[in-house]
């Protein structure tokens, strides 16, 4: 599907190299010159490692149409004249600037998601929520950063008429400027946990940080936040709407309780059932509802579709084993705070035997030790066994509560895990697998099951 055509990039900038034939048609824009693309334009990064500029021939190649050019890089020499490259001063901006005005160009609802956890659940559950009602685009994956979330705006199709964000950060100003690009109608603040801490200083920075994100909004827009975390009593010119366990809130959400294979609440006085575990599930279903009730979609039939929800991998990824255990894969990141969260609904699960495989969590900076003896706080007597993986998560040991008196051990790698876990492979058995990305965890899963 077209994005816009060559002129449009042409206003947005104006100096090219080459020739520009007037009804060349952008589909696709791209950042990785490895992936195969039908009328792509290439838009080349600078990273730490890789200089995007290296590999515009191969881009070409691939099926780019037109490029970005950073004007300080050399060109290259032979460079196919059918292609028009548009000289910019930084091509990270360009990108960005090209997002902003492809934004105002559609001019859907846009809807920004940020937190320290439960953005992507947040965003998911969003966005299928609204998904019956309205043409939907969405971040794909977990793309919630500077580059990322540029190139999810700009993945939206033209007739796209609510587009759902995640925005990422770790450092002050990432936020604003997100949402200087992405002018959110209504904006999310799911949670303030501890990520990135080492950056931010403390929680009141981070929550400062994911206030930013009312820079890029109109004053007419909406704030939904966590109604629980005392950093975000805050008072701003949007409406805003809270939600949360308190009573004094707009979003109520009441009587927990998690099933099998679903959690069922009351959220104010409706009854509300999701197929996904977890009181903080609930609070991020109340998000959605909030979302909802700005549409003017009627709630009953939000409901209807909270019930039918389904996630990506990887966040509380139940997998069955032959032998009748059920591994579940919540390894695609942790902080502290959703370490906890993801103990708190193993302890409701039905299985007599609860085991923890708990890797390191990454980014802690000074607060590395006391936010892995914080995990430890919440393992007590309802945990049979207690494995941790890599150097940090030593610490949860620590922590742990006093009446734990399960199975406890330490090992530094992935290799050293899989013997001790074997064991507890049997019926009535849930393992819970979770860490930094980085860890792997989900390595060892992918062993298990062979
Ligand atoms: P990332 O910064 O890596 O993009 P994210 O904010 O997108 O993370 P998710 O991937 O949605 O977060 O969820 C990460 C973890 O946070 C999950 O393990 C989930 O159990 C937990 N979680 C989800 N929602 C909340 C919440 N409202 N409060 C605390 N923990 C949560
Ligand atoms: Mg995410």
């Amino acid at each position: 599907m077209t994005k816009f055509t060559v002129n449009f990039l042409n206003q947005l900038f104006p100096e090219f190299s080459g020739d520009i034939r007037e009804e060349l048609k952008i589909q696709e824009i791209y950042t990785d010159s490895r992936v195969s693309v039908t009328q792509g334009l290439f838009v080349p990064i600078i990273g730490e490692r890789f200089n995007g500029h290296d590999f515009v021939l191969q881009a070409i190649d691939k099926g780019a149409v037109a490029v970005i050019w950073q004007k300080d890089q050399p060109l290259p020499e032979n460079k196919p004249n059918n292609i028009p490259f548009f000289l910019v001063n930084d091509s990270l901006m360009a990108l960005q600037e090209l997002a902003q005005a492809y934004r105002n160009k559609i001019n859907p609802t846009v809807i920004g998601i940020t937190g320290s956890n439960g953005k992507t659940t947040t965003k998911e559950i969003i966005s299928s929520s609204l998904k019956p009602f309205y043409q939907v685009s969405k971040t794909e994956g977990n793309l919630n950063n500077l580059i990322g979330m540029p190139l999810s705006i700009l993945a939206m199709p033209q007739n796209t008429e609510v587009l759902v964000l995640e925005m990422g950060m770790n450092q002050f100003g990432e936020i604003a400027r997100l949402s200087e690009i992405a002018q959110p109608d209504i904006a999310v603040i799911t949670n303030i946990g501890e990520s990135h801490i080492e950056y931010l200083g403390s929680r009141k920075g981070i929550s400062q940080a994911k206030l930013e994100i009312i820079e890029g909004m109109k004053t007419s827009g909406l704030v939904i936040l966590d109604g629980d975390e005392p950093l975000l009593d805050v008072s701003l010119t949007q409406q805003m709407i809270t939600c949360g366990f308190g009573y004094e809130l707009d979003y109520v959400v009441s009587q927990v309780e998690q099933h099998d294979d679903q959690t069922t609440f009351m959220i104010n006085e409706m009854p509300v059932s999701i197929p996904l575990l977890g009181r903080h599930q609930a609070k991020n279903s109340a998000y959605a509802l909030a979302v909802g009730r700005a549409f003017e979609v009627p709630e009953g039939e939000m409901v209807q579709t909270l019930a039918d929800l389904t996630l990506p991998g990887m966040r509380f990824e139940q997998i069955e084993t032959e032998s009748g255990a059920v591994m579940i894969n919540d390894a695609y990141n942790a902080s502290a705070t959703s370490m906890k969260a993801s103990i708190d609904v193993i302890k409701n699960m039905k299985q007599q035997s609860k085991v923890l495989v708990l890797g390191d969590i990454f980014e802690l900076g000074d607060h590395l030790e006391t936010e892995h003896r914080k995990v430890g706080t919440s393992i007590d007597s309802d945990i049979t066994a207690l494995i941790t993986i890599g150097e940090a998560s030593r610490h949860i040991h620590e922590g742990l509560s006093d009446d734990f008196t399960g199975y406890k051990t330490h090992v530094e790698s992935n290799a050293d895990a899989n013997s001790l876990i074997k064991p507890y492979l049997k019926s009535d058995s849930v393992i819970l697998f979770k860490a930094s990305r980085g860890m792997q965890l989900e390595k060892i899963i992918d062993e298990l099951m062979n």
